[in-house]
């Protein structure tokens, strides 16, 4: 299988200096050989950027557009196949798959309706002053393994919009869904204009701290980020950070236990949890503690845990070994910690399965609590009054989202208006579409990516101002 997946370099689609192997989280079984990149493929694929990006930026942006969009048809001429490589490799399950798919070719599709004209701040007799937005040359987007294809159109669609080129690096254990990406497109998108290329969790300094990056589009950990940052920082790139969350869910209590469940259940556990927006602590009145705990706790012995290419699955696998033995320590914590009322156990079968686990009588101070689990376990904590739980709720260095649940929509919004988070959702947690900017508070990111505000930043600022 190693000749099936190829890098794209400069157009071309080529072999790794090496290869390494890629695993199905469900069964821990080899699904295909992959080319890995070394250092000196990566350097030529920031050539073949740089190379490109005269002429990339300097083509009409109708031009552009007409590109991304048979990008956008790309992608849907092959939605079954694409999706289902992505259950195999990612472990989410197929119809998560496909609507990941769908997205990708979506925030495509959306970039070409963008427009970046330039806006005349003065014209008088003094002077007339226009604002245009350049681009910034060549982008390096590092995708984590959550989603690959989607964060991958986060970056690459607004990057090429704007008149960047841009070198992508998915992440080790999640390769294949965004190789066979680049192959479709290799012959859509101009040579050197968008490249692919893989790594074993080893090049990531390399490109950040290339002197031919103009700037960098991260996604993952906070701990990766800082590093990311020191690096960017030495020779002053641009930079977009979108890291890790904490997010917290207050129900008010009005909120009906029943009704809200199901909301809250998906946002916490959809992708099994290893969402960077998950619910990942759910603040409770104490009057209705009880009850929501319980209707939580059903939903999550009905969630079928499973393979994800096996129809009816809604929980799949953690996506690697790391991130299981990673949540398998928050099981512990939460066992020693709290008490555990649906899941808790770790099913004795090939693959990294963790069943959906609901935690009660927590609080904070805990590892469950504290950090970011990124993983199917939620803990549940209770609180007295509204103004507390919005304390215990800030109080974390995270500041990615937040959701409020509340059947009083002006109140919820209240709330929302209070709570230190990028995005604040209202019955509901975690809703992504291309128009949607998305920021991270806190330590949860630097900058803006998505929608028209995540465009700007890939492009820089220039002032034309001319006596008259
Ligand atoms: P990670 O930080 O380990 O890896 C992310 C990417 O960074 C991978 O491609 C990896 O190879 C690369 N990388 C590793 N070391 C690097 C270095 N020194 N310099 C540059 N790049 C390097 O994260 P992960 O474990 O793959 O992903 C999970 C984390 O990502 C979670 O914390 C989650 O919250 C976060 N995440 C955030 C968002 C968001 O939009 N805010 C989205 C998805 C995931």
């Amino acid at each position: 299988m190693s000749g099936e997946y190829k890098l794209l370099i400069d157009g071309k689609l080529v072999d790794g200096d090496s290869t390494m192997d890629v695993l199905n989280p469900a069964t821990e079984a080899r699904i295909a050989t992959c080319p890995r990149g070394s250092a000196r493929q990566l350097n030529e694929a920031v050539a073949a950027a740089k190379k490109a990006f005269p002429k990339w930026a300097n083509t009409s942006l109708d031009e552009r557009r007409k590109v991304l969009i048979r990008v956008a048809e790309a992608v849907e001429s092959r939605r079954e196949e694409m999706a289902r490589l992505l259950t195999s490799e990612q472990g989410k399950p197929l119809k998560e798959a496909q609507g990941e798919v769908d997205i990708t070719a979506s925030f495509f599709r959306h970039a070409a309706s963008l427009s970046l004209d330039p806006k005349v701040l003065e014209d008088s007799n003094a002077r007339r002053v226009e604002l245009h937005r350049r681009p910034l040359g060549v982008i390096a987007a590092i995708i984590p393994w959550n989603f690959p294809l989607m964060i991958t159109a986060f970056k690459v669609p607004l990057a090429l919009l704007a008149g960047n080129t841009i070198v992508v690096k998915p992440a080790a254990t999640t390769p294949l869904a965004t190789l066979m990406f680049g192959a479709l497109i290799a012959d859509v998108v101009p040579a050197g204009v968008i490249n692919i290329v893989t790594d074993a969790n080893d090049l990531g300094d390399v490109l950040t701290g290339h002197p031919d990056v103009a700037k960098v589009a991260f996604t993952g950990s906070s701990a990766t980020g800082l590093k990311v940052l020191g690096n960017v920082a030495k020779s002053m790139k641009r930079f977009t950070l979108e890291l890790g969350g904490n997010d917290p869910g207050i129900v008010l209590q009005d909120a009906n236990p029943k009704d809200v469940a199901p909301g809250i259940f998906q946002g916490a556990f959809f992708n099994t949890g290893q969402v960077c927006l998950a619910l990942k602590r759910l603040y409770v009145h104490e009057s209705q503690y009880d009850a929501m705990c319980d209707e939580l706790a059903k939903l999550a012995r009905e969630a079928v845990l499973g393979d994800g290419l096996q129809q009816g699955t809604v929980v799949g696998p953690l996506q690697n070994a790391t991130q299981y033995e990673k949540v398998k320590a928050y099981l512990s914590d939460a066992h020693a910690n709290g008490k555990v009322i649906a899941g808790g156990n770790v099913p004795d079968r090939p693959g990294y399965f963790i069943q959906p686990t609901i935690v009660k009588d927590i609080e904070e101070g805990t590892k469950l609590v504290d950090e970011e689990q990124f993983g199917p376990i939620l803990p549940i904590l209770k609180y007295r009054t509204l103004d507390e739980a919005i304390a215990r709720a800030n109080a974390t260095d995270y500041g990615l989202g937040a959701s409020v649940w509340s059947s009083d929509r002006a109140r919820a919004k209240e709330v929302a208006l209070k709570l230190e988070a990028g995005t604040v959702f209202i019955n509901k947690h975690a809703d992504i579409a291309p128009h949607i900017p998305q920021a991270g508070a806190k330590s949860s990111g630097l900058g803006v990516e998505i929608g028209e505000e995540g465009l700007l930043e890939y492009t820089q600022v220039q002032v034309v101002n001319e006596a008259l």
